[in-house]
């Protein structure tokens, strides 16, 4: 099931390791050239929408295959390229082939589909990103409105002038903005009228034991209620079971992510699995 080969996906490389232990790997050095020898893809997973059960989305996740290491998450080398100044580099690459893999996707007959993009806080400001994505959307003959930037709460705080003018450029351009691990960051919530955000993204921390937890009902409650009264879309990340999906679809939170529907697969698989989840509505 898709329990079980998730589960599978999370038996490697865990980010419990020093900048020191990753530079005897030579991590660094191997991250420099992942690109060009083809370690990297991405992976895939479903947003659903609680109500219909429809997919209209799907989040495109990182991976590196290391030739002797195996398989290294997100968390550890997405850091790693932020240190050592490789981020640039391999946000563009993941835009591009989200991008392009969207544009088969609706050759192919999934005319609606929408891709979401993860975006590092230090990509936003190396200064060319709006120009980059611009060009990308423009390279592909993609509309901006199948592409969601999923930006961490940090990126809004300390907003500066110029990253207000990319992400206003980028919002321009018909791309949407979500928030990821939201709840995880910051209180003052003053930046979701400044910016304009779609989407919500409920942190996995608050469903995980969602039903167990009176404390994270109250927090889901309270982030769902307050999304909706500013006119924002609602998904919780995380979601491994059914109770947790029809307890948040009872909370009315509007869509999900998650194991209980599929974990991260390769591109291949994806029409296979958005046939099995369409429903007949
Ligand atoms: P994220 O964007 O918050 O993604 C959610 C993570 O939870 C993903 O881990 C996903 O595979 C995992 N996940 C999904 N459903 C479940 C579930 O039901 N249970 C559990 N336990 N986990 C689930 P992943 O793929 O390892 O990515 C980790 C993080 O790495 C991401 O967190 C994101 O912040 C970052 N990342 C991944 N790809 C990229 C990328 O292309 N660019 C940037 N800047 N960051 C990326
Ligand atoms: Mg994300
Ligand atoms: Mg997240
Ligand atoms: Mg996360």
């Amino acid at each position: 099931t898709a329990k079980e080969s998730g589960r599978n996906q999370y038996r490697y490389f865990q980010p419990n390791m020093s900048e020191q232990l990753s530079k005897q790997l030579g991590l660094e050095r191997g991250l420099r050239n992942a690109i060009e020898l083809k370690q990297l893809s991405i992976h895939y997973q479903p947003k659903v929408c609680l109500r219909s059960g429809k997919i209209e989305s799907v989040e495109a996740l990182l991976r590196w295959d290391h030739p002797q290491i195996g398989r290294i998450s997100p968390d550890v080398f997405i850091p790693l390229a932020e240190r050592c100044g490789q981020i640039g580099v391999l946000g563009e690459w993941v835009l591009e082939n989200a991008i392009s893999q969207c544009v088969e996707w609706h050759k192919a007959g999934l005319p609606e589909l929408s891709v979401a993009v993860n975006v590092s806080p230090m990509q936003l400001l190396s200064g060319r990103f709006a120009r980059t994505l611009a060009s990308l959307l423009e390279k592909y003959g993609l509309e901006g409105r199948f592409l969601l930037l999923e930006l961490t709460e940090s990126v809004f705080i300390e907003a500066k002038q110029e990253l207000q003018q990319c992400l206003s450029t980028v919002q321009g351009l018909g791309v949407n903005l979500a928030i990821d691990d939201f709840g995880t960051g910051y209180s003052n919530l003053a930046y979701l009228k400044k910016f304009r955000v779609a989407q919500l993204k409920i942190d996995r921390s608050f469903v995980t034991n969602l039903l167990d937890s009176a404390e994270n009902q109250a927090i889901v409650t309270a982030i769902v209620n307050m999304s909706h009264s500013l006119g924002l879309t609602t998904i919780a990340e995380g979601i491994e079971d059914k109770p947790t999906a029809d307890f948040l679809t009872s909370l009315g939170c509007d869509k999900g992510q998650g194991f209980h529907w599929s974990a991260p697969l390769d591109a291949a698989q994806m029409p296979r699995l958005l046939q099995l989840l369409r429903p007949a509505c």
